[in-house]
């Protein structure tokens, strides 16, 4: 049975075809450029040759229905028809606080997503977009929706509220959301498996670290605490999100330049982080520890900081939870960094944290990087959100 994957972002629409009799990826690709002239579709068939198709695609509809023809093109698709794809899994960022659980898509699943405009003003507008486009290229075909906020739904209330008047909550649901679930949900789950750790009762530390990045806490898979909040800009320092800072630094430069609340918003999601701290040298992390190699102070301060942060919330939650079976790493920095991993470790000798330097120099696979001794067993596990989605859509239309 083959569960086609859609994450659509305002410009953009990824896409994965897996085949979940034995979860592989039969074609994946992307479209880019979406409502912008130079649209192109490319599409990579497993086991064949990739195929660019530079065609007008002045929104989603036109997008699903171009990666639909690849994926039954007579040479560059791998199936028949589009029968053979049995149900639609999206990526869907915000549900409010309505749902935490994936549901089949219906009018009041789609009106929820509509609803969270404000909460998701990126993501959910382009993803109601990607689910009316499969809607209207495979008339009944079931679409689920997956949650980016699900897995920091289950949190309890004293983790997810904020400090402020409860009657923002109340109005507006203000509150400590999460993102980055269904990596969340997927790296904790295989860790405990990959760990051999108790199912229910397992504490575990997932480090999603990537150009976004955000740590969980959970036990037996339900999520304690996470470091992103109402919106992803809050917890760890990230490739050009600032992570935590004193909310009055944005009056304060407001007032010092000029500018209103949207613009120093503006600062703190796209010219902040590591980007920001380094003096402007990059956003990627490969570029800043380059650059922190040949000696550029401020860049080696920004890698500094970033290891640090990682390294208190792993320190926090290990409080939250009152102790910490296993520590996972996972995404771009976490799958590939074996010296971001070490730094982070070395903070945590106090838990009895030990890595073997030899298991840590591994990359893409899960693989445990901690010692035999240690008192926490330290993992990579790579995050697969596509299929974690997939997973979750064969779930419901079964
Ligand atoms: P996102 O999905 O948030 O865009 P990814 O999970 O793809 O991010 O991670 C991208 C980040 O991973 C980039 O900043 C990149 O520099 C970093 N990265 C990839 N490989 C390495 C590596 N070998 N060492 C350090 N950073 C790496």
């Amino acid at each position: 049975m083959n569960i086609l994957v859609v994450n659509c972002g305002s410009s953009s629409l990824k896409y994965q075809l897996i085949n979940m009799d034995d979860e592989s990826v039969i074609a994946k690709g992307l479209c880019e450029r979406i409502g912008i002239d130079g649209s192109k579709l490319t599409h990579q068939p497993a086991g064949k040759d990739k195929y660019v198709v530079e065609h007008e695609m002045p929104d989603h509809t036109v997008a699903i229905k171009l990666v639909m023809d690849a994926l039954v093109d007579p040479e560059h698709g791998v199936i028949k028809s589009t029968d053979e794809i049995a149900a639609v899994g999206h990526r869907v960022l915000h549900a409010g606080t309505v749902y935490s659980d994936s549901i089949i898509v219906n009018e009041d699943v789609k009106r929820v997503i509509r609803e969270c405009f404000d909460l998701g003003p990126l993501h959910n507008p382009a993803n109601l977009m990607g689910i009316e486009a499969c809607e209207k290229a495979m008339p009944g075909k079931p679409n689920v929706a997956v949650w980016d906020t699900g897995f920091g739904m289950k949190m309890p209330e004293k983790a997810y509220l904020y400090a402020i008047p409860h009657e923002y909550y109340e109005k507006y649901s203000i509150r400590r959301y999460g993102f980055h679930g269904t990596s969340h949900m997927f790296v904790s789950g295989e860790a405990i498996k990959f760990g051999n750790l108790d199912p229910e009762n397992a504490k575990v530390i997932v480090c999603h670290l990537g150009n976004g990045a955000s740590v969980s806490a959970s036990i037996g898979g339900k999520c304690v605490d996470t470091s992103m909040g109402l919106t992803p800009l809050e917890g760890l320092i990230m490739g050009t999100r600032s992570g935590d800072i004193d909310p009055a630094v944005v009056q304060f430069i407001c007032n010092k330049e000029g500018k209103d609340v949207n613009e120093v918003l503006n600062i703190l999601n796209k010219k902040s982080g590591v980007y920001g701290m380094s003096g402007g040298v990059s956003s990627d992390f490969r570029d800043i520890e380059a650059a922190a190699k040949s000696g550029n102070h401020l860049a080696e301060v920004a890698l500094d900081a970033f290891r640090y942060r990682v390294a208190k919330y792993i320190g926090a939650y290990t409080a939250a939870m009152n102790g910490v079976d296993a520590i996972a790493f996972t995404a771009g920095v976490g799958e590939n960094d074996k010296a971001t991993r070490k730094a982070i470790c070395e903070y945590l000798g106090f838990l009895g944290v030990k890595i073997d330097d030899q298991a840590n120099d591994v990359r893409g696979k899960n693989a445990v990087i901690s010692a035999a001794d240690s008192k926490v067993k330290v993992m990579l596990i790579p995050t697969n959100e596509e299929l974690a989605i997939a997973r979750d859509t064969l779930a419901l239309v079964k």
